[in-house]
């Protein structure tokens, strides 16, 4: 193994940021801890989370924070330079793949699966030395954290934590006593790790064409068929959707089923990695292409209902891929301000500038957006898991919002932090190429943004009404953010009513189809602003957050006339708030919210 010491790497870390007026080039983000200086973050942790919890988890956020800045951050650097290889034979020429991974991607695993837990940190306790499961809002606020370092093992991660779920909900209690121990594990080198399957050559989409075969073969299910997209190729087990034979066409004739990699007796299951696909992004992780040889698998739940129990999987990756994004934009917000406020061009620091200025706040704003709304809805799922009714409709509009428009906004804030450094942004040894790459895949995975929106308009807004819960616990935040003035509640209640009025008629008409996307982001819009504003009204907060609400207000749910200057001389005075490296006072920025 040619694993370079570690504080060999952290030479380089401290080599990279001698940069500044020394030598020209600005820092970068290495070295920091990247809990720390999310001082968003830290607040609206306070706000979700028992003063207990918050308590005990606060030194692995802080742990975290300074791995994502430092250790974790090298790894990932240097796995996105070494991606996975596919072995399909041994030398005895045996079928039996497999995949050898770089040591920096195995360092990474340790830490997620093997110190972190996060695979098992949902569903038992003993993780972090908590005593019960962790709340959702530290899971996310958790993955957040590491995701500003590495995306790309995020995905095996969370897929094995959503694959624990669907066991632990669906499977029967033999499937459980089997599969459970192993991949609630802790024990890096005997845990089973979990993956999904569902797109096929013929459908990622359109789940209904999926032609994958299940077969009742000797009293066991054999599965038949070419999964073309797997990601976390070479997990123990994958979760996947099948037809068994004779079953309706479409959805409704798909089953659940576990797919271990090794059979009971040791020996590989019957299928083949053909091959990995060779990727834009994520490229630490081996997403592949599998070959279904009539191998062994175990049927999960209800044979009848196996989309229906598959989606509760697809939800979770969902609020985890909104997650990730704005994980990714917090660490170009972080890149972007720490190389702002170096760089200097004509005799000034560049965040002087009114124009980089206006640059940065398209980076921050929807950063900030981003952070809000996937805490809410962590929030959402902690009281869906507490029993309520309400937060579980709750919970189904805004994951979906979050996925949608989170991952969109990722991909112009890496390129606008990437253009903030300028040309060397463009060169691989920064980190924005990868956070570039990366960002694309999150409008593609659990669904395009075609495939979200419709969701939302049709399924969240038109058949569950969930909007409606929506705008009762948003009403419920404009009432209580009494400190925020009246007339700027007042506008983001407008703001509120005419979207969902917008909803409604989007999804009681078909032929307004193409306006789903429209909704989905109107929707996403307003419910961040109203959050934003409301979390700005809380004791001892960082009031900035309602000059982010003003800035989507403005520019996101009100008319604009492209011939007319879209900015108005409040922001010019908001900007230099949001700059000033203080905490904001309500009290301050009172005048500029109306
Ligand atoms: C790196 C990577 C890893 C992946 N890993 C996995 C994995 O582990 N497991 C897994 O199951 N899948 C995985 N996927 C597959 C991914 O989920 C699918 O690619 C995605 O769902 C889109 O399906 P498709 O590629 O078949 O595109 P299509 O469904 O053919 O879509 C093509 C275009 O048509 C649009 N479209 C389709 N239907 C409609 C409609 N009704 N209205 C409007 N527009 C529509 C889409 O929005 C899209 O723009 C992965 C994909 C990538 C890129």
């Amino acid at each position: 193994m040619d694993a370079i010491p570690s504080h060999k790497s952290f030479d380089n870390v401290k080599a990279q940021n001698v940069g500044g007026a020394a030598n020209h080039v600005a820092p970068d983000c290495a070295g920091q801890n990247f809990y720390a200086i999310d001082r968003g973050l830290r607040d609206l942790l306070q706000l979700y989370l028992e003063p207990n919890d918050f308590r005990r988890l606060q030194p692995h956020f802080d742990r975290l924070g300074v791995l994502a800045g430092g250790r974790l951050d090298e790894l990932a650097r240097v796995a996105d330079k070494h991606p996975p290889v596919l072995n399909a034979r041994d030398r005895f020429g045996r079928d039996e793949d497999w995949i050898d991974y770089h040591w920096s991607y195995r360092e990474m695993e340790q830490i997620a699966f093997g110190d972190f837990q996060f695979h098992a940190m949902s569903h038992r306790p003993g993780t972090l030395g908590m005593d019960r499961p962790l709340p959702a809002v530290a899971k996310y606020a958790l993955q957040y954290l590491f995701v500003q370092a590495e995306f790309g093992l995020m995905c095996p991660i969370s897929v094995t934590d959503t694959s624990i779920h669907l066991v632990r909900k669906f499977a029967s209690a033999e499937l459980k006593d089997y599969l459970l121990p192993k991949m609630l594990s802790g024990e890096i080198a005997t845990m089973w790790k979990g993956t999904q399957f569902m797109t096929e050559r013929a459908g990622g989409s359109d789940v209904g064409a999926l032609e994958t075969t299940a077969r009742c073969e000797d009293g066991e299910w054999r599965l038949y068929g070419d999964k073309w997209f797997c990601s976390h190729a070479d997990a123990d087990v994958a979760l996947l959707l099948a037809r068994p034979e004779g079953a309706a066409a479409g959805t409704r004739g798909l089953a659940l089923f576990a797919l271990p990699r090794r059979l009971k007796d040791g020996r590989r299951n019957a299928y083949r990695i053909v091959r990995l696909k060779d990727k834009l992004g994520t490229r630490s992780m081996a997403s592949g292409e599998i070959l279904l040889e009539g191998a062994v698998a175990y049927l999960v739940g209800d044979a009848e209902r196996g989309l229906k129990q598959m989606m509760e999987q697809v939800n979770l990756s969902r609020l985890s891929h909104g997650v990730r994004a704005a994980a990714m934009m917090r660490r170009c917000v972080n890149e972007a301000l720490v190389c702002a406020r170096s760089r200097v061009a004509f005799g000034k620091t560049i965040i002087e500038y009114p124009l980089l200025r206006r640059q940065l706040l398209k980076i921050i704003v929807p950063t900030e957006q981003a952070l809000s709304m996937f805490l809410f809805t962590a929030d959402a799922m902690d009281r869906a898991n507490a029993g309520s009714r309400q937060a579980e409709s709750l919970l189904r509009i805004l994951t979906a919002l979050v996925k949608f428009r989170a991952c969109r906004d990722n991909i112009p804030v890496a390129t606008g932090a990437m253009e903030v450094r300028g040309g060397n942004g463009y060169i691989e040894e920064w980190v924005h190429a990868r956070l570039i790459r990366d960002a694309h895949v999150g409008v593609l995975w659990e669904g395009t943004s075609n495939i979200n929106a419709l969701d939302i308009v049709t399924r969240a807004v038109g058949k569950s009404r969930a909007h409606r819960t929506l705008e009762v616990e948003l009403t419920k935040l404009l009432d209580r953010a009494t400190p925020i003035p009246a007339a700027f509640r007042d506008r983001l209640r407008l703001a509120l009513d005419r979207t969902l009025v917008f909803a409604e008629r989007v999804a009681a008409e078909p032929a307004l189809e193409e306006s789903a996307r429209q909704v989905a982001s109107s929707l996403y819009h307003i419910a961040s602003a109203i959050l934003m504003m409301w979390e700005a009204a809380q004791p001892g907060a960082d009031a900035r957050r309602a000059l982010y609400a003003r800035f989507v207000l403005e520019h996101r749910l009100t008319a604009q006339d492209p011939l007319q200057p879209r900015y108005g001389e409040w922001e010019r005075e908001a900007a230099e708030f949001v700059f000033s490296e203080r905490q904001v006072l309500l009290a301050e920025i009172a005048g500029l919210l109306s």
